[in-house]
């Protein structure tokens, strides 16, 4: 049964009116008539079962029941990543929903391109929108928690992150340790903090630094991956150490 997104403020006791992008898709792309029913979702978690009432304007529907969604997005998975450029940050954010990453902390390093923060200005509305489309897509009801951008100083020592969390920072140096010796090995349900580098790395001192705060430096092989490569690869592998994929 396909399934559509509205914000609680579009909900009005058990009527539902949908934005008018969700609208045309329902009327004109797929051409739903009043009496049909859909699933909708509110981006909190719970998926409603609802029948169409009007099709005319913004499509009208009534919710008829209620459930909360499957915990697909829930797997306590963090993703830190250093600013790049934006159409690979936009590719990131969509294969980090689709991988059940729980939250993405976009960061500013010193190997940053400096410009790159200018580009992002005003995009938030965007991101937020490739999130939710990811999800309606992947059928995931909860969407990724997308943060404000923060240093790099900040994110190695982030005080909602509880002590127990694994923390992982990819560094392509790194030779001893990969994802299959780590130490403590990753097990369903742990929580797990990923940080990846921008395309020009993370410098000596970060890595010092991070290691420093508690992070494990983990390499991916011998081969440089582009960072959106790593981010893929590297969480496709966790999520399978954690029993998600
Ligand atoms: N500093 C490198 C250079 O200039 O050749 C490239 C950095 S790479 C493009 C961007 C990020 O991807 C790195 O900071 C790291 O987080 C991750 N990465 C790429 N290859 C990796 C590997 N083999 N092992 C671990 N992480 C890797």
């Amino acid at each position: 049964m396909r399934r559509f997104f509205f914000n609680t403020e579009q909900r009005s006791g058990e009527t539902v009116i949908l934005c008018a992008d969700e609208s045309r898709h329902i009327s004109r792309v797929l051409r739903y008539k009043p009496g049909r029913q859909v699933e909708l979702q509110d981006g909190k978690g719970t998926i409603y079962l609802a029948e169409i009432m009007d099709t005319s304007e913004n499509v009208r529907l009534r919710i008829l029941a209620e459930r909360s969604g499957a915990k697909k997005g829930n797997t306590g998975l963090l993703v830190g990543q250093g600013v790049i450029k934006t159409k690979k940050l936009e590719l990131v954010l969509q294969k980090c929903t689709e991988l059940g990453v729980d939250g993405f902390y976009p960061f500013l390093s010193s190997r940053c391109q400096g410009d790159l923060i200018r580009q992002y200005r005003g995009k938030g509305e965007r991101w937020r929108r490739i999130i939710d489309e990811a999800c309606k897509q992947c059928l995931r009801s909860r969407p990724m928690d997308l943060q404000a951008i923060h240093p790099f100083e900040e994110i190695i020592d982030l005080p909602e992150i509880e002590d127990n969390v694994v923390k992982l920072l990819f560094w392509e140096h790194e030779r001893e340790t990969n994802l299959a010796s780590l130490q403590e090995p990753l097990r369903p349900g742990s929580p797990v903090f990923l940080l990846f580098g921008p395309e020009g790395g993370f410098c000596e001192e970060e890595i010092e630094c991070a290691g420093r705060a508690g992070w494990q430096t983990v390499g991916l092989g011998q081969r440089i991956l582009r960072a959106e490569t790593a981010v893929i690869a590297a969480v496709s592998i966790v999520q399978h150490h954690l029993g998600n994929m």
